[in-house]
């Protein structure tokens, strides 16, 4: 039986209630899919209890973003947590998580100013501020984030090893549909139309780790970027590669780990996606 909290109090109640458990936490934003599940799936297998967080965090969206139309399916979401034994799903609302007089941050340096951060400037002190909260509030032995976000993850990480948080970040693979795309509450937004062009983006970076044998990093970079203009994106904020730690601009090739990552626009809709190489 699922058991949700609303309140800190109950929250609270309840984790006391778990001492002494290791606790497998799932922090999302609702509007659940199988990627979501992946997650949950993967915290049952290494955990004695697993809990779930659905809160939409007005502090990570600009004032032009999503925050007032991203879905919140509450009833459907409970439904499927239920469905997959979930024990517990913290959901509270905006003034339960940051009451009246609010007005504290977590800010990680560096890695934050990069790609995202570049093109949604308070976006991460959003993510970690929550964030932190959220593991003060559960205090979990081990905390799931999908690769989709894959800045994110570790952004998250330098966060816990900065702050000498007692949770460990696991990072988990891309749940994907038949055709590579990355899963997305926000695919919802996409036309049919959109879709289908959608369903290019990872095709095209698919095609990153082949060509890097042969070219120089730069070139890849252009050449990505030609064929996503080519495949009727709107808008590409950028397709790079970069160290896959620190994100920095890779200085040798043969010697760092590599990813490549894309943020593009369909329309008002923004998807990322990105993949080791
Ligand atoms: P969100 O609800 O979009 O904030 O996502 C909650 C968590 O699920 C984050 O750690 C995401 O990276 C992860 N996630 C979202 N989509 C996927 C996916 N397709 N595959 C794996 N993890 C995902």
């Amino acid at each position: 039986m699922l058991t949700v909290l609303k309140s800190l109090e109950t929250l609270w109640l309840w984790r006391e209630q778990h001492e002494g458990k290791d606790i497998g936490f799932v922090p999302t934003m609702g509007a659940l899919h199988a990627g979501h599940l992946s997650l949950i799936e993967k915290a049952k297998s290494e955990n004695d209890i697993v809990i779930v967080s659905i809160f939409v965090n007005p502090i990570q969206f600009a004032p032009n973003e999503d925050y007032d139309s991203y879905p919140r399916p509450l009833t459907k979401d409970r439904e499927k947590l239920d469905n997959v034994g979930v024990n517990a799903l913290w959901a509270p609302n905006a003034l339960e998580m940051y009451p009246e007089g609010f007005e504290t941050a977590i800010s990680v340096g560096g890695i934050t100013k990069l790609l995202e951060g570049s093109y949604r400037p308070h976006h991460f002190d959003g993510v970690t501020t929550v964030v932190n909260k959220l593991f003060n509030q559960i205090r979990p032995t081990r905390a799931y984030f999908g690769e989709k976000d894959y800045q994110q993850l570790q952004v998250i990480s330098k966060m816990v090893k900065d702050m000498d948080i007692n949770t460990k970040v696991i990072g988990c693979p891309i749940h994907r549909d038949k055709s590579g795309l990355a899963l997305s509450s926000r695919n919802a937004y996409l036309s049919r139309d959109q879709l289908d062009i959608a369903r290019r983006l990872n095709s095209v970076l698919k095609s990153a780790p082949d060509w890097m044998r042969t070219m120089e990093i730069a070139e890849v970079e252009k050449k990505l970027e030609d064929i996503l203009v080519q495949a009727d994106f709107d808008k590409i904020d950028y397709v790079v590669i970069r160290n896959a730690e620190t994100l920095k601009p890779v200085k040798n090739k043969h010697e760092e780990k590599m990813r490549v990552l894309a943020a593009v626009w369909l329309g008002k809709t923004r998807l990322i996606d990105n993949m080791g190489i």
